[in-house]
């Protein structure tokens, strides 16, 4: 609450500012953007308003940790004057499609100066190289085994160096935080004002606007989830997307598959689940709009555990989901998760 009161405050002083520089353009044509996924696209259309032409790379339900660029993307991503990312590694294509389209806009990183939670877990995740696949299976089968009981630390540096592939140091899904969701708000405006001055007051009422609804919001779930009983704050989910949200509200999430939906999942991991299930009396598992949902299915099934509802990690849903905003994304979480595990 301090750190979002503190954001919030510094925030106000910029539009008091930039209230004082006047703006009116008559012929004014809206700057191209290009946002990398739904859940910022809603935030950079809710800042940039009218002011913006907005080309959202992966859409609603999209999976964008194995988003494949398109050709059409590339040309937008060539046309526009900002490109919005997340970061953290979230979209591990774009630096290539940027590099591609001989983008030469401004490239704003949304997570920048929020607090990252580092990435904690070990990961099976799957090499690029389709040569490769056989064999790194069969090493990481080993390396599994053998690790197991040791340090996680040398297994990642290990799998790290063998695969040659980096995979993030943090969890980037850090707009599960409402707290974050203000940063993201606070980097936009600044990145639109950046680019198209003249507007740069709309862009700071706008983003105030956004915030209000943003503290609003974090009232609500604050609530709710302060509500949910000792014994059932532990949560099931299919890949691990929500750290950001459960070191929030001292929840516990518990995911078969990485933090990346690239991860594969094995079936001593899907154990180690339902075993965990079992003891803890974990009631609820919950699925994901972007994910494989038979898995949990599996799950639910083998532990009696019933399905809670759909949890939105990484895309909004269509225009009549209950997803369709970030505001109503977590909204609808919450709810969900309330709704299931609530007394
Ligand atoms: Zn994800």
């Amino acid at each position: 609450m301090t750190s979002l009161r503190s954001v919030f405050a510094s925030a106000t002083a910029i539009v008091t500012f930039s209230l004082t520089v006047p703006t009116v353009s008559w012929a004014e044509q809206p700057i191209p953007v290009v946002a990398t996924f739904s859940i910022l696209g809603d935030m950079v259309e809710r800042i940039g308003g009218e002011h913006i032409a907005l080309t959202t790379l992966v859409g609603p339900d999209g999976d964008t940790h194995v988003y494949q660029p398109t050709p059409k993307a590339a040309r937008s991503v060539a046309e526009a004057d900002v490109l919005f990312m997340n970061g953290l590694e979230f979209e591990g294509w774009l630096e290539r499609l940027a590099e591609a389209a001989s983008f030469n806009g401004a490239m704003v990183v949304a997570t920048n100066g929020i607090v990252p939670i580092a990435f904690e877990e070990h990961e099976d995740e799957h090499e690029e190289h389709d040569e490769d696949e056989e064999h790194d299976e069969h090493e990481e089968q080993e390396e599994h085994e053998e690790h197991d009981d040791h340090e996680e630390h040398d297994e990642h540096e290990e799998h790290d160096e063998h695969a040659g592939h980096d995979h993030g140091t943090f969890d980037p899904h850090a707009w599960q935080s409402l707290d974050n969701a203000v940063i993201y708000a606070n980097n936009i405006a600044a990145g639109l004002a950046q680019a198209d001055p003249a507007n740069a007051s709309a862009y700071y009422i706008n983003r105030a606007v956004f915030v209000d609804q943003i503290v609003a919001l974090k009232s609500d779930v604050d609530a709710m989830m302060g509500a949910l009983p000792a014994d059932k704050r532990t949560v099931v989910t299919p890949h691990d997307a929500f750290g950001y949200f459960a070191a929030a509200y001292d929840l516990t999430f518990e995911a078969p598959q990485g933090m990346s939906t690239e991860s594969e999942v094995s079936a001593a991991d899907v154990a180690a689940l339902i075993t965990q299930i079992r003891r803890d009396s974990i009631s609820a598992v919950f699925i994901e709009s972007i994910t494989d949902n038979r898995m949990m299915e599996q799950i639910a099934n083998e532990t009696g555990a019933t399905i809670g509802g759909t949890l939105y990690s990484d895309a909004l849903s269509g225009e009549t989901g209950p997803a369709s905003t970030y505001l109503d994304m977590i909204r609808h979480n919450a709810t969900t998760l309330s709704d299931a595990l609530g007394s």
